[in-house]
């Protein structure tokens, strides 16, 4: 070990997307394979803005030039298609509300540093969710309190946060982090989270992760200017289809945005990305015209998932199904979904084993057809 090195970082591990792609030991291409593990959507960009885009690239990308380094351009368009998808009067949101990040990963982790470090606030997460908040946290040295959720419908247990928040001194919860709907179970905030959200006190940040915005239709965003501890994040690398290019986003008041401007390195955003996301912005229609399609497939998936009967599955307002095995204690539960993540995997879909559960991210037809055959070879395995 190298002495220089935090010791701390020893008992951290890096987070492992794509298992089976990068670090695989067998050397099949990703491509060949159904990748229904990362809930990206199933359809590359259309050719016509691929080509777009290649000529903005040829044409306008200085690649010896630094990119613009205001964002202005990329700010102002999302502040717009923000404002539409708001039912609120007027410019609500402008430039000055919105921050730019390379995904919202690494706004994520602007968030923790503008709030908690230095010792000055723990977050508070509920199981299961999205991993990277406490994967960014710890690697920041941030405390993690977590509580768990409704076995019913993955409820946040309120009970349980309240009291943790309560209990939690030196340093105090400065963050809740609430994903809506959330990742990996896939519900939408219920109006009891919503009541909970709007009653923390303002010197809690509460972020609320959109991710699946474009899916589920349902945002907090009209309650955003009624509270200045809440930011919202968004992403392009689901429903806008530009995973590759790591473009994300922040909602929030003025004075918290500043101080995310202040943390984000100069020229966090490539030239490229931020052509691609300002091409999306302008052509946000056709882009999403493919949602209510991707919608109707996952509800197709659910039913045929649902044929089985040895599992159990969860309502999904996103882009992807949450589902665990029937009958099974909880000792065995992990190790059976182990085998049936890696029968899968042998036979050609990657999928999400995740808090307790997998997840399947809703492909084209085929892939989904294939997830269920494979699905069912899979659970016929364990026997
Ligand atoms: C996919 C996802 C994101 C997106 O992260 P990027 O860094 O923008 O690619 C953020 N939050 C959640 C909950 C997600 O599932």
């Amino acid at each position: 070990m190298l002495s220089f090195i935090r010791s701390d970082l020893a008992q951290l591990s890096a987070y492992t997307p794509h298992p089976g792609s990068a670090t695989d030991e067998t050397p099949v291409v990703p491509r060949d394979r159904d990748r229904v593990d990362t809930n990206e959507s199933p359809y590359d960009l259309p050719a016509v803005l691929k080509e777009k885009l290649a000529w903005i690239y040829q044409q306008q990308i200085e690649t010896n030039r630094y990119p613009d380094g205001s964002q202005a351009q990329l700010k102002q368009a999302i502040a717009e298609y923000v404002c539409e998808g708001a039912n609120l009067e007027g410019q609500a949101f402008s430039a000055a509300h919105i921050s730019l990040g390379n995904g919202s990963d690494e706004l994520i982790r602007s968030l923790l540093i503008a709030t908690c470090l230095k010792g000055e606030g723990s977050i508070l997460v509920a199981n299961p969710t999205f991993s990277m908040y406490a994967i960014l946290a710890h690697t920041l040295g941030i405390p993690v309190v977590e509580v768990g959720r409704q076995e019913a419908n993955f409820e946040i247990d309120i009970a349980a946060a309240t009291e943790a928040i309560a209990a939690t001194q030196n340093p105090p919860v400065r963050v809740v982090f609430v994903v809506h709907p959330n990742s990996p179970t896939a519900n939408p905030l219920t109006e009891a989270e919503l009541d909970w959200i709007r009653s923390l006190p303002p010197d809690i940040l509460v972020a609320i992760d959109e991710a699946y915005f474009e899916f589920s239709q349902t945002s907090v965003v009209d309650l955003l200017p009624q509270h200045p501890n809440w930011v919202i994040l968004r992403t392009f690398s689901k429903a806008f289809r530009l995973a590759a290019l790591r473009v994300g986003y922040a909602i929030a008041h003025p004075e918290l945005i500043a101080a995310l401007e202040k943390i984000r390195l100069p020229y966090n955003l490539p030239a490229f990305s931020q052509a691609a996301a300002t091409l999306a912005m302008s052509h946000r229609q056709e882009l999403l015209a493919i949602i209510p399609q991707i919608l109707a497939s996952r509800d197709d998936l659910f039913a045929a998932i649902g044929q089985l009967p040895e599992l159990q599955l969860w309502p999904s307002a996103a882009n992807f199904i949450y589902l665990r095995l029937k009958n099974t204690p909880p000792e065995l539960m992990n190790g059976a979904l182990a085998r049936i993540v890696g029968h899968m995997k042998a036979e050609g879909t990657l999928i999400r084993h995740t808090g307790g559960g997998l997840r399947v991210s809703v492909g084209t037809p085929e892939e989904n057809k294939r997830t269920v055959q494979r699905l069912k070879g899979a659970i016929a395995s364990l026997a």
